[in-house]
């Protein structure tokens, strides 16, 4: 199988970016199923967005049924193989493993999960439709992330036609081109998208949708628009000096190290902002041979939006931390940037106050920013008739349809960035709501 689209993994980068998680052998998934409780309440269902039968799928790894296994993650959750690797599950099914209260490990659900998947892709993954029945009913995705994935395929196996309008030149919105490489691989970003391909999806790169004539021309032609179009570019530090050469975006600098176009990186780095993509993008920084990787934030640790665990790994791998810390100016000439001038702040009721007399230069020769992704807002205003609030799109959230009639949303573009498992579950969601409609249209 292939996307049609043609990737190849750089080998530098795979070797700088070995597995986070290392998977599972047979005689150790076999081990690790046979110690769950299968638990009838499954409080690790429950956590996860996308409920997947975790006991059911655990159950079907201790009986040698991978397969099987791999059939009822899917299921659920279509995108069920990126999410084993990238799902943080700390916070979700293995944060509620009821092995907690004893004390005692939760069991390795993401990795187990990863276990099955991965046997269902290497023995020719194959998925059946929920109907043969081809069902009169056409919906539209703008962008290939996986929101649009998991409503696409959700609609496609129940018989409806699908189509996904992609502005870049390969699938997976984030999956492919944001989430750390060590986390999971461009390629198994790619081969997964592979089997909604096989369930008839159809794909078109290179088709940036903008303007209200294009919305127009899709309006027209299909019943349904899903808007799973993610988040934009990483806001602007709006400080002199960011034009710098050596001053770079967060998302670009991982979506050029992943794609293998570029895996330069400076010898001293400093990285804004304290989320994970921050954190994504310092670890990838080291790994590609910085000496030295900062972050700086003007809050303290315990502001940090990056969950604690990544954190963590962080600063095991030596990214060093500077808190109440405020870049004011980067400085530097025309060839390079070689500073980044900063202030020590307290808070001051809502408000950052600059401590008199703290200046002082951080040296480095890469800047990467990574303090937030901004909305969309030129494409969602072109959406006649679609609600923002404080530029998400607001939805009804039990159906997923917006405040006009032909349009649903779901992922980052109406949650304003979780992670990979809530836009699959907004996905899947909509579509169940979509199809309902197109039975009610369409008979
Ligand atoms: C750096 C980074 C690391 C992350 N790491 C993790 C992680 O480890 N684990 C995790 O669970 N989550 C992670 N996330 C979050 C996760 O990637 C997102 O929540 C998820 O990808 C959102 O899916 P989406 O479909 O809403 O949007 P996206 O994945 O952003 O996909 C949107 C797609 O729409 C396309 N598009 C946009 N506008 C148009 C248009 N006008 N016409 C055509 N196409 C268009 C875009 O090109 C893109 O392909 C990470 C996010 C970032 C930024």
């Amino acid at each position: 199988m292939s996307t049609g689209n043609k990737y190849e993994e750089n080998p530098e980068v795979t070797a700088r970016f070995p597995d986070i998680h290392p998977p599972f052998d047979k005689s150790g998934a076999t081990i690790e199923a046979n110690r769950c409780l299968y638990c009838f309440d499954a409080p690790c269902t429950a956590a996860c967005p996308t409920h997947i039968d975790v006991p059911r799928f655990i159950k079907k790894i201790s009986q040698g049924n991978l397969r099987g296994s791999a059939l009822t993650i899917l299921d659920a959750n279509i995108l069920g193989a990126s999410c084993s690797r990238v799902c943080p599950v700390d916070v979700l099914c293995e944060g509620a493993c009821v092995y907690h209260r004893y004390n005692k490990q939760p069991i390795e659900i993401g990795r187990l999960q990863r276990f099955a998947m991965d046997a269902f892709y290497r023995n020719g993954a194959v998925l059946a439709a929920k109907t043969t029945e081809r069902r009169a009913g056409k919906v539209a995705c703008i962008g290939a992330g996986p929101a649009s994935l998991a409503f696409a395929a959700e609609l496609r196996q129940r018989g409806f036609s699908a189509a996904i309008f992609e502005r870049k030149p390969l699938p997976g919105g984030l999956n492919t081109y944001g989430v750390a490489e060590y986390k999971l691989r461009a390629s198994d970003s790619l081969r997964e998208i592979d089997l909604i391909r096989e369930l008839g999806v159809d794909f078109q790169f290179g088709r940036n949708i903008s303007g209200e004539a294009a919305l127009a021309a899709l309006e027209r032609e299909f019943d349904f628009i899903f808007l799973g179009v993610g988040l934009g570019k990483i806001r602007l530090l709006g400080i002199p000096g960011e034009e710098l050469p050596g001053v770079v975006d967060a998302l670009k600098f991982i979506e050029e190290y992943k794609t293998g176009r570029n895996l330069k990186v400076g010898g001293r780095v400093v990285v804004l902002g304290a989320g994970n993509t921050a954190i994504d993008a310092a670890r990838a920084a080291v790994r590609l041979g910085a000496q030295d990787v900062q972050i700086v934030y003007r809050r303290d640790e315990s502001s940090m939006s990056a969950f604690l665990f990544e954190y963590e790994h962080a600063r095991e791998e030596g990214v060093k931390f500077r808190w109440w810390t405020q870049p004011v100016k980067l400085v530097g000439d025309e060839k390079k940037i070689s500073g980044m001038e900063c202030m020590k702040v307290e808070m001051d009721g809502q408000s950052f106050r600059h401590l008199p007399g703290s200046h002082f230069t951080i040296p480095c020769d890469m800047v990467i920013s990574a303090i937030g992704q901004s909305p969309l807002l030129e494409f969602l205003q072109a959406c006649r008739g679609v609600k923002l609030e404080n530029g998400r799109v607001s939805v009804d959230r039990a159906t997923g349809q917006t405040s006009h009639a032909k349009y649903f949303a779901g992922g980052d573009c109406v949650n304003g960035g979780r992670e990979v498992v809530d836009a699959v579950a907004d996905g899947k969601r909509a579509a169940l709501a979509a199809a309902q409609l197109l039975e009610k249209i369409h008979g």
